[in-house]
């Protein structure tokens, strides 16, 4: 009984011709678009793009239809899930024995947010969406029903200007809900759909408003949820925790592997409460609300204690905050552990970071492990013999026997104060956390020149734009070819999850876009997780680093001094510098299954067509 998703496409297309909804060119039209994407976007989705037809249109025609259209391929066709979610939502409903419904499995497990799913379930079952609050339910009405029995069936009236009365049901297909509803509204109720959450929430406020509770929250429940909040982000090794207030709730998002997940949400009532705990932590002001703010908190644990770099948002709902964890412990402190292929991390160790003098360049955009890869070169170097200083803005990992600055504008501890003073420290090694402008570019050069190692890094897409930076910040050519040894760009790619990995083929869309061929692909064994309980679902697993390592060799510097292009540096960099490029070295990683060729297009830049596999192979040293 496998049923693909195209032939449900059709029926819904079928019905919408058949009542003249759209007309058979549109769907031609939608048709010839579909062919040329490059990622697979169903029909519907496509028509509805257009604006050829509404969700309205689609929800007036299943009402009218006899043929039921089930909701999972419904949120395929609409776009709002992939294919690849829906074969894992039902893999997941198959392997548990509670019975559960497929849409709460999809809201559940965050393929797609509740409310959404709400508004596509009413699209399929024909009911109009409603989103109840105090002001638009029937009060006459709920005072003449039981708190208990609304709350027992989920439902509550809602307003309504014509004679109808409107009833919003969490399930209008529970049939006792709807006969119970019936006997206190009248026969003739119109039944629309609503959020569960939203129904229980709505009657509860109605009640807490006729007793005259005060809605604030205890201050000692606010203190227990954010320390909650912060424990589980650190459980869940999370680097950033997201809170947001909505129109209706407060929620918070966890930073992992790169992605965020949802964690929790929580009533809307504790935002006030929630924000002043989280701003007298931080020392900011609480009596401004209007004015983004930001601030640190040194979070004390059982297990140790925790730095967070906390920034409040205003937006239209409140004030949004991030906190980055900071100064966690760390695993890739080892140079060989962080995915370096062996040939390139033999040149990154002998050319690079045990030269003795010169700069040391790491880019990449944010996020993509810049500062975890010069915590590692900072672990290779550190030894009684040798003075490391460094200035960072925060100073995200500790690490003993360094001398490490943060930078705190707010106390006038700036950037330029402390490169003025660093190198009266008599350091070896100075590491500067980000160059980004003029004065620490020039500080990191002098400094490399009177005999220092220098590590930075850079906000720079691949390693050949980090040299055409510095050149483009006034440093003069011969001072770049004489100090810089060497740049290395990268990225993180998350790993496949080795628990439900399985074979995949590139398809042939793919192979396009990696700008290869498939003969150049032979011997790569690609794979792609199905998705388990162990990633959440998301076939993914911890992340890896991919890399791209420029090391100004001679044919490098001579290209520098003569003005050449940065098309001309990379081309002499491949052709006689052994440069591997960062979609060469992420092609080599998704061909031994470490990672997927979706994360490799997502990620990294594709400037000009791979080499072939065999090759590539060769030039890793594997
Ligand atoms: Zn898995």
């Amino acid at each position: 009984m496998t049923e693909q998703p195209g032939d449900h496409l059709s029926t819904i297309i079928r019905l919408l011709l058949q009542v003249g909804k759209i007309s058979r060119q549109q769907v031609e039209h939608a048709a010839r678009i579909q062919t040329k994407l490059t990622t697979f976007t169903p029909l519907l989705k496509i028509l509805k793009d257009l604006k050829f037809v509404a969700d309205q249109d689609v929800r007036d025609t299943l009402r009218t239809t006899a043929s039921p259209v089930r909701i999972g391929d419904l949120l395929v066709e609409l776009g709002y899930i992939s294919p690849e979610d829906l074969e894992a939502a039902i893999r997941i409903q198959k392997e548990s024995d509670s019975q559960e419904k497929l849409g709460r499995i999809l809201v559940k497990h965050n393929f797609i947010d509740e409310q959404l799913f709400i508004e596509i379930l009413s699209i399929q079952m024909g009911y109009s969406f409603i989103e109840p609050s105090l002001t638009n339910i029937d009060r006459e009405l709920c005072d003449r029903i039981p708190k208990t029995v609304m709350l027992t069936h989920n439902f509550i009236p809602i307003k309504s200007d014509d004679r109808a009365v409107r009833v919003a049901f969490a399930d209008p297909l529970d049939h006792e809900a709807v006969q119970t509803a019936r006997r206190f509204c009248g026969e003739g109720i119109v039944p629309v759909i609503a959020q569960i959450r939203s129904i229980r929430k709505t009657i509860e406020l109605l009640t807490e408003k006729k007793a005259g509770k005060a809605l604030a929250m205890d201050t000692s429940t606010v203190v227990g949820t954010v320390n909650t909040i912060i424990l589980e982000a650190i459980k869940s090794k999370a680097s950033d925790i997201h809170i947001e207030p909505m129109e209706d709730r407060l929620q918070v998002r966890f930073r992992e592997d790169g992605v965020l997940n949802h964690f929790k949400d929580f009533p809307r009532e504790i935002v006030p409460a929630l924000v002043s705990r989280l701003k007298i932590m931080c020392q900011a002001d609480i009596t401004e609300k209007r004015r983004h703010q930001g601030g640190r908190i040194l979070f004390a644990y059982d297990e140790g204690q925790l730095d967070l770099r906390v920034s409040f948002f205003v937006t239209i709902h409140g004030e949004k905050i991030v906190l980055r964890l900071l100064n966690r412990k760390q695993e890739l402190y080892d140079l060989q552990a962080i995915g370096l292929t062996p040939r390139m991390l033999s040149r990154f160790l002998e050319d690079a970071v045990y030269q003795p003098s010169g700069v040391l360049l790491v880019t990449g955009p944010t996020g993509s492990g810049k500062t975890s890869t010069i915590y590692s070169c900072i672990h290779a170097l550190k030894s009684p013999q040798v003075s490391i200083i460094t200035a960072e803005e925060p100073v995200e990992y500790v690490i003993e026997g360094v001398a490490q600055c943060s930078i705190d504008p707010k106390i006038d501890l700036t950037f330029e104060e402390t490169l003025r003073h660093i190198v009266r420290q008599d350091p070896d090694v100075i590491v500067i956390g980000e160059i980004r402008d003029t004065y620490s570019a020039e500080v990191a050069v002098q400094a490399a020149l009177t005999g220092h190692k220098v590590l930075s890094t850079f906000h720079t897409e691949d390693s050949i734009g980090g040299l055409i930076r510095l050149l483009n910040m006034d440093i003069a050519p011969f001072l770049v070819s004489s100090t810089v040894v060497s740049v290395l760009a990268q990225r993180l790619l998350r790993r496949v999850c080795p628990h439900c990995s399985v074979d995949a083929k590139p398809t042939p869309v793919q192979i396009q876009r990696l700008r290869t061929t498939v003969r150049d692909l032979d011997g790569a064994a690609f794979k792609k997780g199905r998705g388990c309980s162990q990633c959440k679902q998301t076939g993914y697993r911890g992340r890896i680093g991919v890399f791209e390592l420029l090391v100004l060799d001679e044919p490098v510097r001579t290209a520098i001094l003569e003005r050449r292009t940065s098309y001309e540096i990379r081309t002499i960099s491949i052709n006689q510098s052994g440069l591997v490029t960062l979609l060469e070295d992420g092609l080599v990683k998704a061909a031994a299954g470490v990672t997927t060729i979706d994360e490799v297009l997502r990620c990294l830049p594709i400037l000009s067509p791979p080499r072939p596999l065999i090759e590539l192979r060769r030039l890793a040293g594997e």
